[in-house]
């Protein structure tokens, strides 16, 4: 998963993509990165490793002057941690300067890139992205936006984008619409971002949130609607609302708070815990959710857990070496609440299962009577190929076991998921409009034969990038 912005036709573009890219920083934490375009069409940018705080410190961005900026947070889907894969790219090809930000994974990346090798490009990075920007630079198609849709027509997948081609700044979604983009107008100039948190903090005011196959061109302050992309079936994430957007967002038309209160309170239509003594959350993504189950069952809503919030989401750190220890610097139990207590434990999701058993220890050590677990999605039974980091089958805990011998690993007195169609219920879905294939086998798309290969290339990647690229018209 990642988070994108994009800021045109407002002085000093490059602190409010800043602020912006701060406020979608639970999008990403791998890197950070962003493009500026100053007057004249000559772009500067600035990419790092680690969190938006660390990767710009003022001096940073008083070097990335212009009125136009996009800017880019990221955590790995497709292409390992390192910064040769840190967004926006940027290049300079035969129409100017081109920087890209991109949410979201292209399934037959490989492919493509294999293709493209042969053909003669150079890759500098393992991520799929680097295949648009290739396949915009080497379009023979003559105007700027005839080259993305030629670009556009070869890709399958999740496509986010956030784009520029000199100083014309483009915000586009992909056909099936996975993840969002809201388009805004600030001081007379206009901003693109992944989630309206990122609008607050700068304060844009949302115009409209752009729809599946839709596409903007954003130049000289103005706004103009292009071609929709051909259509396809709308394949909303549903996990967006269930775990990945702000709570204080709203996506895809739903306020994200509302969204998670009520699966908290189908949850707790469908597996009521009569005799417990109160519910609490696993903070913060289950916030929401546990009020909810509260409201409908009336249990007692209790602060069960405290969270560490110098520590990063356990679910977006790459790789699993050393997330169990993570579990016990980023959760505590109050033992005032729990001893002795028949409790109901809320969380948004199950993945691999090993925060959970973590979790569940705890909440026992601490005194618990009875530990009633409670999950506010289904069981994920495959991986993501859409952008957000779902392990392989083999670690999906739900994809290998039965509720029964989940219920026993974890070593809770019950467990209980909500069901698909209450989760889509909950999440307002009356027209089919989410994609569910993590917890359905459902792929709106064909999946990806051979992930693999653009990981090897990691190995032999040499990366001779300092954390700064320029490009000049
Ligand atoms: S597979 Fe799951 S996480 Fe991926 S886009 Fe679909 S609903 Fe979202």
């Amino acid at each position: 998963m990642c988070g994108i912005i994009g800021v045109a036709g407002v002085t000093h573009a490059a602190e409010l993509a800043y602020l912006g890219l701060y406020a979608l920083q639970h999008r990403g934490q791998e890197s950070a990165g962003i493009v500026a375009l100053d007057a004249a069409g000559r772009a500067r940018g600035h990419r790092g490793m680690g969190l938006v705080q660390e990767v710009f410190p003022p001096k940073v961005l008083q070097e990335l002057p212009g009125e136009t900026a996009i800017g880019h947070t990221r955590y790995s889907t497709s292409g390992s941690s390192v910064l040769a894969n840190a967004q926006p790219s940027l290049v300079h090809y035969h129409t100017g300067p081109l920087a890209l930000s991109h949410n979201g994974n292209l399934t037959n990346a490989v492919q493509l890139r294999e293709q493209l090798i042969c053909k003669g490009s150079i890759f500098q990075s393992s991520s799929d992205s680097e295949v648009l920007v290739h396949l915009i630079a080497r379009s023979r198609k003559k105007t700027p936006e005839e080259q993305i849709l030629d670009a556009l027509g070869r890709v399958e997948g999740a496509y986010t984008l956030v784009l520029t081609i000199g100083t014309a700044m483009y915000g586009i979604v992909d056909p099936r619409g996975f993840r969002p983009l809201m388009l805004a107008e600030l001081n007379g100039g206009w901003v693109l971002a992944s989630e309206t948190c990122a609008l607050d903090i700068i304060g844009a005011r949302l115009v409209r949130e752009l729809l599946p196959g839709e596409w903007v061109k954003i130049e000289n302050g103005r706004v103009i609607d292009l071609p929709q992309l051909p259509p396809q079936r709308p394949q909303r994430c549903v996990f967006e609302l269930i775990y990945f957007s702000r709570p204080d967002s709203v996506v895809f038309g739903t306020s994200v708070d509302l969204a998670r209160r009520e699966l908290g309170r189908q949850l707790a239509r469908e597996h009521p815990a009569p005799g417990a003594d109160c519910v609490f959350a696993v903070p913060d993504s289950a916030n929401a959710m546990a009020l909810g189950f509260s409201e409908e069952s009336g249990l007692k809503l209790e602060h069960g857990l405290i969270r560490n919030h110098y520590v990063g989401r356990t679910f977006i750190n790459p790789g699993s070496a050393s997330r169990t220890t993570k579990v016990r610097i980023k959760f505590n139990p109050v033992r005032e609440v729990i001893e002795g207590k028949s409790i109901v434990v809320v969380d948004d999701s199950l993945v691999r299962g090993t925060t959970s058993k973590g979790l569940v220890s705890m909440v026992k050590h601490a005194g618990a009577r009875e530990v009633h677990l409670r999950l506010a999605s289904p069981p994920i039974i495959g991986p993501c190929y859409y952008g957000i980091d779902t392990p392989t089958y083999e670690e999906l805990i739900a994809a290998n076991n039965t509720v029964e011998e989940i219920r026993a690993q974890l070593g809770v007195d019950t467990l209980g998921y909500l069901s698909p169609a209450g989760m889509l219920h909950a999440c307002g879905d009356s027209e089919g409009r989410f994609c569910h294939a993590c917890f359905s086998g459902n792929y709106p798309t064909a999946i990806p034969k051979r992930r693999a290969a653009a990981s090897e290339q990691d190995e032999t990647t040499t990366i001779t990038d300092t954390n700064l690229v320029h490009a000049n018209q």
